[in-house]
């Protein structure tokens, strides 16, 4: 089967949805993604999204970011995140989301590494409200399409020019040649045995990208979250986001005792955490939150309080057991200002991508704020370019069409697993073997 479209986008998560919102509306855009539309980390994000709270408060998330990025950022990159995350803001209020807010005004919370409140917020299901949100909006456009259950398994090229993507559904393989691609096919956290990421997320883009020598980068920064909810022998964790610490919880050890301060960096409190229960010969700390009022508590965080409840665990009156899983990829294909890879027309945003944000650990809740200001940067720079595009319809190696699609499924995650034992040995225990 043949598609043809002007922008083809892999990926319905919020890098997606607000990269096709932003594109031109006379252009044709096919979206593609590789389960049911929701299956994306978006739809998980729980604390919020980190702004700049006025134009005074800029330098200060700049220098946050830096410092939690061990200085590794592209400051550059950041100085554009910082500037333009009230823009942002401001344009998903306009498209229809409801941040929680104090007699009319934005409600910011505070989470670790941060010098101030400054994430805003839809109690703790942000990334849900933010992604029906933006779903509600792209299907209201007759441009573009969504084709659910499509794996993008490669892409079209020649010359190191992009022209399109290679996608399997129900065992056929679709090409679809597009005058632009851009990949915002998410993180990698399906790679491992633990992890708060939905499974299918299996760094498709980074396997994809290595096979193409498209530069990737910082492929060694992964970032473990202090505190997933701790269960004996599940490995998809459920998150307690970093708001729960945000808004005054305590991390105990098994004897009762903190032993650290819960709002410094990520990767900072989950080695304390780690270190705590190699010394405790125990497999999870406790988080603890039953000091503030039990109405506050399930108002502000009723999702949590809700999946705690389902297991048994009444936040309000019993401490949480949790432990660190694996996060967030601050690596991915490397990409400039505007999001283009090494690859002519092909972009790439959201967590697939490496904007140098994040340096060597991201700053909570930044990673929402990375997609929309990136994601719309890319559009902005194909709005602007797109009509000098012509077709390319290359002639596709016929194989991928007798290919047992499953098979190249499993080939791709092993390309994104080598890789990464390339760089992280150290973490081959904490992969998936396959
Ligand atoms: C539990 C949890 C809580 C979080 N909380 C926050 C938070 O509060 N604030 C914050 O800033 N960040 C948070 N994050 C991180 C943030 O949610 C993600 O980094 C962000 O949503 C990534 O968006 P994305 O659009 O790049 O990718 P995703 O939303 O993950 O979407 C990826 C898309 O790519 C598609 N895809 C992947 N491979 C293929 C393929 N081969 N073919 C076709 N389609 C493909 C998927 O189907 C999906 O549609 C959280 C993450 C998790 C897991």
């Amino acid at each position: 089967m043949k598609v043809y479209a002007d922008v083809l986008i892999v990926g319905t998560g919020i890098a997606g949805l607000y990269s096709a919102l932003n594109l031109r509306n006379n252009l044709k855009i096919v979206m593609i993604t590789k389960e049911k539309v929701d299956d994306c980390n978006s739809y998980l994000a729980q604390g919020g999204i980190a702004t700049a709270k006025d134009k005074y408060d800029i330098e200060n998330y700049v220098q946050d970011t830096l410092k939690a990025g061990q200085y590794k950022n592209n400051e550059e990159a950041v100085r554009i995140l910082a500037e333009e995350s009230i823009d942002n803001i401001n344009n998903l209020i306009k498209l229809g989301v409801k941040f929680d807010t104090v007699d009319g005004e934005l409600r910011y919370t505070r989470e670790a590494a941060h010098c101030n409140n400054r994430i805003v917020h839809c109690k703790d299901r942000t990334g849900g409200e933010v992604f029906n949100v933006l779903l509600k909006r792209v299907k209201e456009k007759s441009n573009i399409q969504i084709i659910e259950e499509s794996c993008l398994i490669d892409i079209i090229e020649k010359n190191n020019i992009c022209s399109g993507g290679i996608a399997v559904k129900d065992n056929e393989v679709i090409n679809i040649y597009s005058k632009v691609t851009i990949l915002a096919c998410g993180g990698i956290g399906g790679l491992f045995k633990n992890s708060t990421n939905v499974k299918t997320l299996t760094g498709d883009g980074i396997s994809i990208a290595c096979k193409h020598k498209i530069n990737i980068r910082d492929i060694n920064y992964i970032q473990f979250h202090p505190t997933s909810l701790y269960e004996k022998g599940e490995n998809r964790r459920f998150l307690i986001s970093e708001a729960v610490r945000g808004e005054g919880a305590y991390l105990l050890n098994k004897r009762g005792i903190r032993f650290v301060d819960e709002l410094l960096p990520r990767d900072v409190v989950s080695k304390a955490i780690l270190n705590e229960e190699l010394k405790s010969n125990s497999e999870c700390v406790f988080l603890d939150i039953t000091h503030k009022n039990s109405q506050y508590i399930v108002d502000r965080f009723p999702s949590i309080y809700e999946a705690c409840i389902n297991k048994g665990i009444d936040m309000t009156k019993d401490r949480i057991p949790v432990t660190p899983a694996q996060h967030y990829f601050m690596g991915g294909i490397t990409v400039d200002t505007y999001s283009r890879t090494s690859m002519k027309r092909l972009f790439a945003c959201g967590e697939v991508s490496c904007t140098g944000v994040h340096g060597a650990n991201r700053l909570a809740s930044n990673s929402l704020q990375e997609a929309l200001v990136f994601s719309r940067r890319a559009s902005i720079i194909i709005n602007n370019n797109i009509d000098d595009i012509q077709f390319n319809k290359l002639e596709i190696d016929e194989s991928y069409n007798c290919v047992n699609a499953s098979n190249i499924k499993k080939q791709n995650i092993k390309i994104a697993l080598n890789e990464l034992i390339k760089v992280r040995g150290d973490l081959k225990n904490e992969l998936v073997n396959c």
